[in-house]
């Protein structure tokens, strides 16, 4: 059966709207099932210089078909980053991010928890990923060799989000390097953000080269690419976090989910210390696509933890990184 079916209700939205902004899905493959898997890749070409090395970010989400708040947290990820932020903005002209919304749509298709139509954990079959057995895993898995191995492109993260049904807040594995420097310089990333997300806890973050997680993505990857590039997994719990300081859980809503998404790929600007060209990007106001304004904007005053006391403080916070509750 090979016609198209919707797989998921969060994320097939963003497909339509990403390619407005100039990307289009390179990778499609159509999977036992019928259903499909598309790549994003979210970058304005024109901004990209001739001959420049792309410095690719490479995520890719709901491995496990289970996991909803996979979904949601890439979302939050998309919409910001084909927004009109001037933070977006920058992130786009400096980096390509390269997006797998969705890497099991069989499993999501059917209800799944955790498995493919087949019947494997995607997320153990990175070492030997068949095209016939495990496609979406292989096409993948090609995608990024292919990346790897092309010089003008400089392959620096992997993130594969998953949710954690039993512990809380959002945090990250890592692997284990013999050196030393390289595994000091992985710890980065999760400790930027959690300067920017209340609800990601570096504490809970860990890094770990288990025999079980041999055939995970971010084992495989860790192991596949060199000393200049990070993969990580980002867990989001199923259910609630607290927030430093405090003892209270505060229930995870789909828009802290999606917040917690957008902290992810502001967090790249601190990390190449792009602060300063957000700035120049403010001060003259973006000229803004006709047609409908970007989705983020209607959502970033929902939720629980992106409320703004009062119009205070606004302009400010574009470029206040921060303070993340006042700049989404
Ligand atoms: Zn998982």
């Amino acid at each position: 059966m090979n016609e198209y079916k919707p797989v998921m209700s969060t994320g097939l939205s963003v497909l339509a709207s990403s390619t407005e902004e100039g990307g289009s899905p390179v990778l499609d493959l159509q999977t036992r099932a019928g259903t499909r898997s598309n790549l994003l890749p979210l970058y304005l070409p024109d901004n990209l210089r001739e001959g420049a090395e792309q410095k690719v970010v490479f995520i890719t989400g709901r491995v496990h078909p289970g996991e909803t708040p996979s979904s949601f947290v890439c979302q939050g990820i998309i919409d910001f980053l084909i927004s009109q932020h001037p933070i977006a903005r920058v992130l786009r002209e400096h980096l390509v991010f390269k997006i797998a919304p969705m890497l099991n749509p069989d499993g999501v298709y059917l209800g799944n928890y955790r498995c493919s139509l087949m019947g494997f954990d995607l997320n153990r079959h990175w070492l030997d990923p068949s095209p016939w057995a495990h496609p979406t895993l292989h096409g993948v898995k090609q995608l990024i060799i292919q990346m790897y191995n092309d010089p003008k492109t400089s392959l620096e993260f992997y993130i594969d989000i998953h949710a954690h049904s039993t512990m809380m807040n959002g945090f990250m594995y890592g692997n284990i390097f013999e050196d030393e420097e390289r595994f000091q310089r992985q710890a980065v990333f999760p400790k930027l953000l959690c300067q920017n997300a209340e609800d990601f806890s570096y504490s809970s973050t860990s890094f770990n080269r288990d025999a079980v997680k041999a055939g995970t993505g971010r084992r495989f990857l860790g192991g596949l690419l060199d000393h200049t590039s990070y993969c990580y997994t980002l867990e989001v719990s199923f259910y609630s976090y607290i927030i430093g300081g405090t003892t209270a859980a505060v229930p995870y809503t789909e828009e802290a989910y999606m917040k917690l998404g957008r902290n992810v790929a502001r967090t790249f600007l601190d990390y190449y210390r792009l602060n300063p060209m957000v700035e120049k990007v403010a001060i003259p106001m973006p000229r803004l696509r006709k047609g409908k304004p970007p989705s983020y904007k209607h959502s970033l005053l929902r939720g629980p933890a992106s409320n703004h006391p009062n119009g205070k403080g606004d302009k400010k916070s574009s470029v206040n990184h921060k303070d993340p509750s006042n700049s989404f």
